[in-house]
């Protein structure tokens, strides 16, 4: 199973935070995670093992959407700042459609993404 994880900037943070706080769930069911470039350093740093896509303004954002399409992708984790202004908005948008055109879980919080790692417990 792979999941998707993207953060803007005010929540990479919360982010990194909300996998260590699950990293248990996340090895017991061989989770691999793909990560836009920046978060997938951050993830990195905290020392896990993560594949880094490009940055999201650089593209990373459609890179993984590219991966869904491909069915490599089993749920996208992405807390958006819904505060913030972003030069790549298409491309989350973009992200977000092909979500639901693929019927691809995804969670934009972290209640969101808690209710969906629970979940990880009986479907795996
Ligand atoms: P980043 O991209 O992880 O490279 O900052 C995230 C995003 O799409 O905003």
């Amino acid at each position: 199973m792979t999941i998707a994880i993207i953060a803007h900037d005010g929540k990479k943070a919360e982010m990194v935070a909300f996998i260590m706080d699950h990293l248990s769930l996340l090895k017991e069911h061989n989770i691999n995670l793909i990560a836009t470039g920046t978060t997938g350093a951050h993830l990195e740093r905290a020392g896990l093992q993560v594949e880094k896509m490009a940055s999201g303004p650089m593209g990373g954002d459609a890179q993984i959407a590219s991966r869904m399409v491909e069915k490599n992708v089993d749920m996208v984790v992405f807390f958006r700042d819904p505060l913030g202004k972003h030069p790549h908005e298409v491309d989350v948008s973009m992200l977000m459609r092909l979500c639901d055109v693929h019927n691809i879980p995804l969670a934009t919080n972290p209640a969101a993404a808690q209710l969906f790692f629970k979940s990880l417990v009986y479907k795996h």
